[in-house]
């Protein structure tokens, strides 16, 4: 099928995630992916990309890493499928003890589901069903900071600070207290992160964070401090501390996990995405022994929760092999001097003018263009036309320009992404 037959179908037919259709109908001209190797993207037409978000921030080892390919074929000539209910196999029993080893301090029984959003649903119903069986049945309510994205269930949704995604459900969802995100200032989001918890303790099941960086809002970050009393107050008032490192975990931000710059742990984990290598979707929650126990007794007491493919033996196979890479690749060793060179590129954007906020941790490095800074602002597409032409794949958020890239990009096209990025944000300033 060519380009233009594909396209029609799809306008036809396919109805794209977080898109304004009848502007995508009537004005894009969508990349037509054909194939992904390591860093690049190529399109149909045999055009190739580097992929400077890693596709939606998954694939930190790169597309179709030669080792996670191979297991798959391998893996699906043995077992593709059981269910996990009385049942288990080889993968998910070995990989739930190697995520417990590299999990933080305390974190000892695994639940596995299908993506971002479930592992964070796992994570609420957990905190909720805690309570409601251990004499706190009132803690029905969370705490989420403004500015938040935990996926797209309508739990996740409650917890969700970024409007767009949340006004339209808004009636339906989650009790949810916000407070103020600490990438807007670290004093005042203390002070009301502590009024909120002492005010509502009674009623507050868990509190929920993306640590060090708040992804989707844009790329906020905050200090590690936040963390560190984040994890006191919640212990002082018996508030479950949930983190959600479905974004930032493996290594994202220089650490194998956002907490692991505070040295804290929290009481539930969620991860995906990097989980396994953005070959099949997959996740799994981490959870303490405090909670599991809470769960013992009488069979009423169980969790009554689960996915169809909850711990699928292809995706456990892969998440296996993609620790392992880690391990035999030092991949996460390996963020800092690629980390040192997406600052010293950010920091020279920042020297222009339009350009403001600029924020770099591990491989994450972000700058604002002047605009109305809303989800919908259409500044950063400038630069994302720009950088197409060039080569390289920088999908923005509003008026957010950011890169992601794989954590294991080769040095050569690393420093042309960079490049890339750098004169397609210079040009479209230059044309202000
Ligand atoms: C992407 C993301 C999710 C949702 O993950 P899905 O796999 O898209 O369901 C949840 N939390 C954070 C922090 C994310 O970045």
């Amino acid at each position: 099928m060519d380009r233009s037959e594909i396209v029609r179908l799809d306008k036809r037919y396919v109805w794209h995630p977080y898109t304004p259709m009848d502007r995508y109908r009537a004005e894009t001209e969508p990349l037509v992916i054909e194939r992904a190797a390591g860093s690049r993207l190529f399109d149909v037409d045999g055009k190739s990309y580097i992929d400077g978000n890693s596709s939606w921030w998954v694939a930190l080892l790169g597309h179709n890493h030669p080792r996670l390919v191979k297991v798959l074929q391998e893996q699906s000539q043995k077992l593709c499928h059981t269910s996990l209910a009385g049942v288990t196999h080889e993968h998910a029993a070995y990989l739930a003890q190697e995520l417990v080893k590299v999990s933080p301090e305390g974190l000892e029984h695994v639940f596995y589901s299908d993506d971002g959003s479930t592992a964070v649903e796992v994570g609420l119903k957990l905190a909720l069903q805690y309570w409601h069986q251990n004499g706190r049945p009132q803690r029905t309510e969370f705490v989420a900071l403004d500015g938040a994205f935990h996926g797209e269930t309508l739990g996740s949704t409650g917890l969700g600070g970024v409007d767009v995604f949340r006004k339209p459900f808004s009636p339906v969802v989650l009790r949810c207290h916000h407070v103020p995100s600490p990438s807007e200032g670290l004093d005042a989001a203390v002070e009301s992160l502590r009024c909120t918890l002492s005010e509502n303790a009674d009623r507050l099941a868990a509190f929920v964070l993306e640590p060090m960086v708040q992804g989707a809002s844009g790329m906020r970050m905050y200090d590690a401090e936040y963390l560190r009393v984040a994890r006191i107050l919640c212990d002082e008032h018996d508030v479950f501390l949930i983190a959600d490192e479905v974004f930032t975990g493996y290594g994202r931000t220089g650490q194998m996990w956002a907490v692991d710059h505070a040295g804290i742990a929290p009481d539930i984990m969620c991860m995906a995405k990097g989980f396994s290598g953005g070959i099949l979707p997959m996740a799994a929650t981490t959870i303490n022994s405090r909670i599991f126990d809470g769960f013992l007794g009488d069979a009423d007491r169980a969790f009554f929760y689960g996915h169809t493919y909850c711990g699928h033996p292809l995706g456990a196979a892969i998440a296996l092999e993609v620790l392992r890479i880690y391990q035999d690749e030092n991949i996460v060793a390996a963020v800092a001097p690629k980390a040192a060179k997406i600052e010293a590129v950010f920091e020279r954007l920042a020297q222009h003018e339009g350009v403001s906020r600029v924020r770099c941790l591990g491989m994450i490095g972000a700058l604002e263009l002047d605009g109305d800074g809303g989800y919908l602002d259409r500044a950063g597409w400038h630069v994302y036309d720009a950088a197409l032409r060039r080569g390289a794949y920088l999908r923005p958020m509003g008026n957010v320009v950011y890169t992601t890239p794989p954590l294991n990009i080769p040095d050569e096209e690393f420093d042309s992404l960079l490049e890339i990025l750098e004169e397609s944000v210079t040009e479209v300033l230059a044309k202000r």
